[in-house]
C-alpha cells in the first residue's frame, strides 16, 4: 500500500503542501543523508530565495538507536533548521532500498509532483547499499518521471492528484542531477562554499538526538558526539580546502562545465 510519511508535527505537514515547483529536490536513503552531505548547501539554496525539498526514501525503522516515529519528529525539525519547504519520506523498507519498478515509480511520482529543477542523488559508489542503491534507483526514477506516456498512478492514487483532479501529474524531468559525494573518497567536480553555514548544517544533524546524542545503545557503533563534530568538521575542511574556502560539500556532476569567461572561472590554481 502506498504510504505517505507527514512528519509527527503539524508545521512540517503544512510544509509539505507543495504548490510551487522546486527549484532543488534532495533525494537519499535515510533521514539524515541530506544533512549530513549536503545540508549545508541546501540551506544556502533556501538564503538564495530558493524553494527546496528532501525526500527520504526510508523511515529509519532498522536503526540501532530511536524508532521511526521518533526520527520523523527529528527530519521535521532538521528541515526547519535548513530551511526546507517540502519534505517527505516513501514506505521503502529501511536497510532494503532496491532499484525495482515499483520503487522507481513512487519516486517518479515525486518528481511528477514536485517538479524540481535540480536533483541531488547520493553518489553511485558506496559502503551502504541503500545509498548505491538510492542513487541508480532516483537516476532512473528522474527519467521515467519524462516518460509521457507512463501513467505512475498505476497502482494508488496521490494526494496532488486527489486535491488537483485526475490529471494533474504531467511528465516532468529535471534540468540537473548532480550526486552528493561525500559519504564516498571520491574527488568531487565542484564544491558549494558553507562556511557561512557550518554551525546550521551542524544543528540540523544534531536535530536527530535519538542518533547522536551520547547514550548507552549502539556506544560500540556510534561515535560521542564530540568526535562526530571533529569528524563532520574535518571533513568540512577537506573539501574547502579544496575549493579555497573554510568550509564545503563536495558534489560531482556526470557532465562538462561550461564556460562564458576564463576570468570569472573560481578556485585558484597556483
Ligand atoms: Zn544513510
Amino acid at each position: 500500500m502506498w504510504f505517505w510519511s507527514r512528519g509527527a508535527s503539524t508545521d512540517m505537514s503544512t510544509l509539505s503542501t507543495a504548490a510551487a515547483p522546486l527549484d532543488v529536490l534532495a533525494i537519499a536513503a535515510h533521514r539524515d543523508d541530506v544533512e549530513q552531505t549536503c545540508g549545508g548547501t541546501m540551506l544556502k539554496m533556501a538564503q538564495h530565495g530558493r524553494r527546496t525539498g528532501i525526500l527520504d526514501l526510508t523511515q529509519g525503522e532498522m536503526g540501532t538507536r530511536g524508532t521511526a516515529e521518533e526520527r520523523a519528529q527529528e527530519a521535521a525539525e532538521a528541515a526547519k533548521i535548513l530551511r526546507v519547504a517540502w519534505r517527505q519520506a516513501l514506505d521503502i523498507p529501511d536497510g532494503r532500498v532496491e532499484n525495482t519498478w515499483e520503487n522507481r515509480l513512487k519516486v517518479a511520482r515525486v518528481i511528477r509532483e514536485q517538479r524540481p529543477r535540480v536533483v541531488i542523488l547520493p553518489y553511485w559508489k558506496g559502503r551502504h547499499p541503500d545509498h548505491y542503491n538510492a542513487s541508480t534507483l532516483g537516476y532512473e526514477a528522474c527519467f521515467l518521471a519524462g516518460l509521457s506516456k507512463l501513467d505512475v498512478n498505476v497502482r494508488a492514487p496521490s494526494p496532488a492528484r486527489q486535491n488537483d483532479g485526475a490529471t494533474s501529474l504531467l511528465p516532468h524531468r529535471p534540468f540537473k542531477i548532480i550526486y552528493a559525494t561525500l559519504y564516498y573518497d571520491v574527488r568531487p567536480t565542484f564544491v558549494v562554499d558553507i562556511t557561512e553555514l557550518f554551525e546550521a548544517r551542524f544543528q540540523a544533524l544534531m536535530a536527530y538526538k535519538s542518533q547522536f546524542s551520547d547514550q548507552e545503545a549502539g556506544k560500540d557503533l556510534f561515535p560521542a558526539q564530540t568526535e562526530i563534530r571533529a569528524r563532520i568538521e574535518a571533513m568540512a575542511r577537506f573539501y574547502g580546502l579544496l575549493g579555497g574556502v573554510t568550509y564545503a560539500e563536495p558534489f560531482l556532476q556526470k557532465e562538462v562545465g561550461l564556460v562564458d569567461d576564463l576570468t570569472l572561472i573560481p578556485v585558484k590554481s597556483i
